[in-house]
């Protein structure tokens, strides 16, 4: 049986919120009995646009991921709804009974993702409904994904088994897998908002910064492993990804020429650029 999931790709998306306002634009003022009541003109982000700045000048980058309900499998917010008051669908898609849910807040607070919002007019909690409303009509790609320039999102029915072999074979991740959810959105190059960076710059001269060094060879080690190796460019700059937060002290070797000119202990919190690194 073939069922919804939808990749998220970090690396493609630019932040431009189209998502987010076609979303908006779908449900504002409008109701689809059986899938959603009209969501309020203000304060709600069914698809909420999240960013992450890393570093800091000149080896700096920012990126953004929408993050929706994930229309979990495993998912928490059905036990505390009561009377049935949200259900998965065949097709994996979880729905928020628009009638069934009135009044009940709870459920509000049963999603570890915070993608259930609260319409205190209707007194209904409200989510992404992954456009079903659309999709029971024959559309085959939602209105967020439709209006996505960059390409970042795309909805897949297929079966599970099919979605895992891409799940292998692409190195997609799920937010919150410790929740043991089982997620249907899936996200690739996550790293960029969950992972650290060290970037430097490698410069040599009297006047330091002022003439940049290529081609220096930056190993980076944790407790004498190698965990990396890069090359300064043509700025001096270099740059290790994907390092867990808070992961301990860390220490560069940088090389000329095979000759080892400089070493530096980095100590990682959050991302960090460690600055000028002078060679003689
Ligand atoms: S429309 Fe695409 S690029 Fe724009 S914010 Fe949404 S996912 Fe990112
Ligand atoms: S993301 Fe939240 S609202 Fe959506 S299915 Fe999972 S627990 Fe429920």
């Amino acid at each position: 049986m073939s069922k919804w999931n939808m990749i998220v790709d970090v690396a493609k998306c630019e932040n431009c919120r189209n998502c987010f306002l076609a979303t908006k634009d779908e449900h504002i003022g409008n109701d689809f009995p059986g899938y959603a009541a009209p969501q309020p003109p203000h304060g709600h982000n069914w698809i909420d646009i999240r960013v992450n700045e890393r570093g800091s000048y000149p080896v700096v980058d920012a990126h953004a991921m929408p993050v929706m309900c994930n229309h979990c499998d495993n998912a928490p917010c059905i036990g505390p709804a009561n009377g049935g008051a949200v259900y998965k669908r065949a097709d994996g898609i979880v729905i928020i009974d628009p009638v069934k849910a009135k009044g009940q807040k709870q459920i509000v607070e049963s999603c570890p993702y915070g993608a259930i919002y609260w319409n205190d007019e209707l007194k209904l909690p409200q989510k992404w409904v992954f456009d079903a409303h659309l999709l029971d009509e024959g559309w085959t790609r939602t209105r967020a994904e439709q209006v996505c320039a960059t390409g970042a999102l795309k909805s897949l029915k297929i079966a599970d088994e099919e979605m895992q072999r891409i799940v292998a074979a692409e190195g997609l991740e799920v937010l919150l897998p410790e929740k043991q959810t089982k997620p249907r959105v899936y996200y690739k190059n996550l790293q960029l908002m969950t992972r650290c960076l060290i970037g430097g710059t490698v410069v040599t001269g009297e006047n330091a910064g002022e003439e940049c060094v290529e081609g220096a060879r930056i190993t980076l080690l944790q407790h004498q492993s190698v965990i990396g190796e890069t090359t300064s460019d043509s700025y001096g700059e270099f740059r290790f990804d994907g390092l867990a937060e808070n992961s301990g002290q860390y220490d560069l070797v940088i090389k000329m020429n095979g000759k080892t000119e400089e070493t530096r202990k980095v100590v990682l919190g959050d991302s960090q650029y460690v600055g000028l690194i002078q060679l003689k």
